[in-house]
């Protein structure tokens, strides 16, 4: 029996102009790209009042847009990639398609955890499911990215692709680090209402329990800047606190650096981006 920990009471953070969230670092759109059409967005006609609402919100964040760009720059793919918001499936990658299902119902069952916990997440609920999404997206895009460069997985290619997300997310985007967080919150707040103990086949199930996704995706936080995130992870009791702030550096460290190895040796494209 596993204990199910409750969503902590983080200190409270500091906060940001919620359009800022998703303008990336460099001024890409400046430049033109050679490969710019190897992720295709497609929108499924929304019928639904829920779904029309879910697609205005996804469509007018310009995040789809964000994670094609970040592509351009930093991953490109053999095969071009479909993006596909609707339908009943997913989210996730579809091996033989080579596609990625995102339906709408993704977005607004963020949104109503964000809002059902809206004092704990600390967030404006449309910019904690935006994040969510934005999370979401890259960990299947890291799916496609594994597929389409057949690149080796040493472990538990979950855990490799939320990596991923978060890489991408605190290396590439402006403010990706609070958009780590409340992606990462929402695995928290997911867990909640769980039963307090997981069954036998949940521990061999492909995800990471929930929790630990969390407590992950927090940890490369604090890895990536200490110092700004230097109460991150304070629900951490006091006498292993240390040890594992300083484990989270590490990993960090290492996961970053590796993440751009396998970048930098499977880059398509005339010019080594920047990493
Ligand atoms: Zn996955």
């Amino acid at each position: 029996m596993v204990q199910v920990l409750r969503i902590p009471n983080r200190i409270k953070r500091f906060k940001v102009g919620l359009s800022k969230r998703l303008i990336l670092t460099a001024l890409w759109s400046a430049f033109s790209f050679a490969n710019q059409d190897q992720i295709q967005i497609d929108y499924q006609v929304a019928v639904t009042t829920i779904d029309k609402q879910a697609q205005e919100a996804i469509t007018s964040s310009g995040v789809s847009e964000s994670v094609r760009d970040l592509a351009d720059r930093y991953f490109r793919f053999h095969q071009p990639l479909r993006i596909i918001f609707g339908g009943d499936e997913g989210p996730l990658y579809d091996t033989d398609q080579h596609q990625v299902l995102i339906p709408y119902s993704f977005y607004i069952e963020s949104l109503n955890y964000f809002l059902e916990y809206a004092e704990r997440a600390q967030t404006d609920a449309e910019q904690g499911a935006l994040d969510t999404l934005l999370h979401t997206l890259l960990h299947e895009v890291g799916h496609a990215y594994i597929a389409d460069h057949r690149l080796p997985v040493l472990g538990k290619e979950e855990d490799a692709v939320d990596n991923f997300a978060a890489i991408i997310m605190l290396n590439y985007i402006e403010y990706g680090d609070l958009a780590a967080i409340n992606a990462a919150d929402m695995f928290a707040l997911e867990s909640e209402g769980r039963p307090n103990y997981y069954q036998s086949y949940e521990y061999i199930g492909e995800h990471s329990f929930d929790l630990q996704r969390y407590f992950s995706t927090l940890c490369l936080v604090y890895g990536s800047d200490p110092e700004a995130h230097s109460e991150l992870l304070n629900e951490i009791e006091s006498e292993l606190r240390e040890e594992r702030q300083q484990a989270c550096i590490e990993t960090f460290y290492e996961i970053d650096t590796n993440w751009k190895k396998m970048l930098s040796d499977h880059w398509l494209g005339a010019n080594q981006p920047k990493l």
